[in-house]
């Protein structure tokens, strides 16, 4: 090897691959090929965080740290939030495994007659109409559980963006991830089919509004005359973190009017994944839940891990959840969709952690789904 040629992280991590995968046995090629991808990891490339990390949890390396799996989840995470496709893949797939074998011995309630809550009563939901911009029902038909989301979706551009269109795709799309088989309270089958439209409504719609910099600077001079002091700074903090977040009224209802506010990390509105994510987590307040973070932030105390059994499967390193209502854009889990049908059923927000210390948290929390 070269010792004086200076490779990027990119450069060091591909010649490192095929060194170390392809070194036919050879003990010097592979340690070439490892020094190679462990300087790329050191250089932050999530591709290579991502190959070393998924080198130590097959046990072909070894950390020199006490734990390896530790080791492994720490660049794992780290290879996932720098925009690795696989590593939040494998983090996502890493979490359902160890909820599948955790909850897959539970006693199923199968009832013959729909959906019933943790009471054994039966649950009605059926918002619609013109009043309710995202519809919920939940219907029994041949022995199966449905409940239909649709929702009209308006998008709103206060400035004209570059690629409108594949930025709208990555919106839908992020909030189509919801669709799926669940299990809720007791392990009953539950399908979640979502409709989206497009049609030019006047209200009845959920808008989406990409807040671009000049928007942004607009917000935040008129809430540098308007806003008291500390929404102020929520504002501008949530500005400058390039946070997105979802307005629904002054208290979320099923009425309430419903509004993504989208911001591009990049400024341009083409970090597809990243947009992606975040309407399927904002959607998610747009359906009633509410934020869970791990630890404490801004007016939320955090949930510890070891607080509700059926979060802890989805706790990673101890530091956060990889769930959809985290800011890690995890998957929905079966938890979620219980929530979610507690707040159209009740009209009522579902909380994981009481806001402001006040609020109550979700009934559908503790009980081990
Ligand atoms: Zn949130």
């Amino acid at each position: 090897m070269e010792e004086d040629i200076k490779l990027s992280p990119e450069q060091a991590r591909e010649i490192g691959k095929a060194y170390f995968f392809a070194s036919d046995g050879d003990a010097e090629k592979r340690s070439a090929g490892l020094k190679l991808l462990l300087q790329a990891v050191s250089g932050n490339d999530p591709e290579a965080q991502f190959v070393i990390s998924r080198l130590l949890l097959d046990g072909v390396l070894k950390s020199l740290e006490t734990d390896s799996e530790e080791h492994a989840l720490r660049l794992m995470c780290s290879a996932a939030n720098n925009g690795c496709i696989q590593a939040r893949a494998f983090l996502n797939a890493y979490c359902e495994q160890r909820y599948d074998k955790e909850f897959d011995e539970r006693p199923q309630i199968v009832s013959e007659k729909g959906l019933v809550d943790f009471d054994g009563r039966p649950i009605k939901i059926n918002r619609q109409g013109i009043f309710t911009p995202i519809d919920a029902l939940l219907e029994f038909k041949d022995g199966k559980n449905i409940l239909t989301l649709s929702t009209n979706i308006l998008f709103f551009y206060g400035e004209e963006i570059a690629a409108s269109e594949e930025f709208e795709q990555a919106v839908l799309s992020g909030i189509m991830e919801w669709q799926g088989d669940y299990e809720v309270f007791g392990g009953q089958k539950l399908t979640v089919k979502l409709q989206l439209t497009k049609d030019n409504n006047i209200f009845d719609n959920l808008i989406i509004m990409p807040l671009t910099d000049k928007i942004g600077s607009n917000v935040k001079k008129i809430s540098d005359k308007l806003a008291p002091k500390n929404k102020k700074e929520q504002i501008i903090n949530t500005l400058t973190n390039k946070r997105s977040f979802a307005a629904a009224g002054v208290k979320w209802s099923v009425n309430s009017r419903k509004i993504i506010f989208i911001q591009s990390k990049s400024g341009l509105f083409d970090d597809y994944e990243e947009i992606k994510a975040v309407a399927k987590h904002e959607f998610g307040h747009t359906i009633g839940l509410g934020d869970l973070y791990a630890s404490a932030i801004d007016t939320l105390p955090g949930v510890e891990k070891g607080t509700y059994t059926e979060l802890d499967c989805y706790a990673i390193r101890d530091k956060y959840y990889n769930l959809v209502m985290c800011d890690h854009h995890g998957p929905v889990s079966n938890n979620d969709i219980e929530m979610v049908v507690l707040a159209f059923r009740d009209n009522k927000m579902q909380l994981y952690q009481p806001s402001k210390l006040k609020g109550t948290i979700s009934s559908a929390l503790g009980k081990g789904n």
